[in-house]
């Protein structure tokens, strides 16, 4: 189907897109990579009067380091996320992460912006944004930001704590240098939506597990902490008998969906397999 029609604007600064969106209101409508919005525009399940594109902004794409963390903007691709040696070295989690994510056209197109404030409980970068104690700085009418932490952004199904007339401008990520990491990813066939997925990240010395971050994905309307599991992983060994052990409770406290590709109960007996994988890879580097 073609989008109802609407009018198109390309500001060049976060101030410019600002004004656009206030001038707009709730008429207005961000486009970052477009790879979930047009879909969207196109079924016609929305119709702004006026798309804001915030491609032409390039401190949107930067990815840094601000000696504690690193700062990535919302609009950096999905490619240059993984691309970064930055991503890789100091987040290693999202890099692997984000590298799952769907194909490589849409890798290249679609921002880690995008997809956080998109917040589809299937989407996958979320999880590891969370794992990391990622924080979001959220800008909105006049200038004025906030940062917010994890637990706040993710709000509910498609819904963040970024409100009409907001930006979501950067993701901060506190450097897990050294950390081992991988996102194990359950689907049916390649390039698919998770149906559940574990994002882990571990500090191993001399063998026994220092530290503990598991974030999991479409196992509730927002991506959730496994936090018994990374309590009961502390101290112990990372052995496959420990590591199956702690991952026993990785569906505490969830609500995952029942669909046709799987119901509540099987999603949560995945959760504790793709934990225990996800853990033990991460182990090993
Ligand atoms: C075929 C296909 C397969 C996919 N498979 C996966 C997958 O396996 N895993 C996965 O995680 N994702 C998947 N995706 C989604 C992909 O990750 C998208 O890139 C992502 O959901 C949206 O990013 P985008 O940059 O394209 O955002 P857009 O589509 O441009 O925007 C998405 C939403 O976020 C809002 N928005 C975007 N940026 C900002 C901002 N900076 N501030 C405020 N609001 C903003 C927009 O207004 C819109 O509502 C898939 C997409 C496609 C088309």
């Amino acid at each position: 189907m073609i989008p109802a029609q609407f009018d198109y604007v390309a500001p060049e600064s976060v101030e410019d897109a600002l004004a656009a969106l206030a001038a707009a209101g709730d008429e207005a409508k961000v486009l970052a990579g477009g790879q979930s919005l047009l879909p969207v525009l196109r079924m016609r399940l929305n119709a702004p009067e006026v798309v804001v594109d915030l491609g032409r902004i390039p401190e949107l794409r930067e990815i840094s380091d601000d000696g504690e963390a690193i700062v990535i903007g919302s609009m950096a691709t999905h490619s240059a996320v993984v691309a970064s040696d930055l991503v890789r070295e100091h987040a290693a989690l999202l890099a692997r992460t984000v590298a799952e994510v769907a194909d490589p056209q849409v890798r290249h197109r679609g921002t880690v912006g995008g997809a956080l404030v998109h917040a589809d409980p299937a989407g996958d970068v979320g999880a590891a944004a969370l794992a990391l104690d990622a924080e979001f700085t959220i800008v909105g009418p006049g200038g004025s930001t906030r940062t917010v932490a994890g637990a706040d952004f993710f709000v509910d199904l498609f819904e963040t704590a970024v409100g009409e007339g907001e930006l979501l401008t950067r993701i901060r990520i506190p450097k897990h240098t050294g950390w081992g990491a991988h996102y194990e990813k359950f689907v049916r066939v390649a390039h698919q939506w998770s149906i559940v997925a574990v994002a882990a990240t571990v500090r191993v010395e001399g063998g026994t597990i220092a530290e503990a971050r598991v974030g999991l994905t479409n196992m509730g309307s927002t991506p959730l902490r496994a936090r018994s599991v990374e309590e009961a992983l502390v101290g112990r060994p990372a052995t496959e008998d420990a590591v199956r052990a702690a991952a026993a409770s990785a569906a505490d406290g969830t609500n995952p969906p029942s669909d046709l590709n799987g119901d509540s109960d099987y999603r949560k007996h995945l959760a504790t397999v793709l934990t225990r994988r996800a853990v033990l890879a991460a182990a090993q580097g």
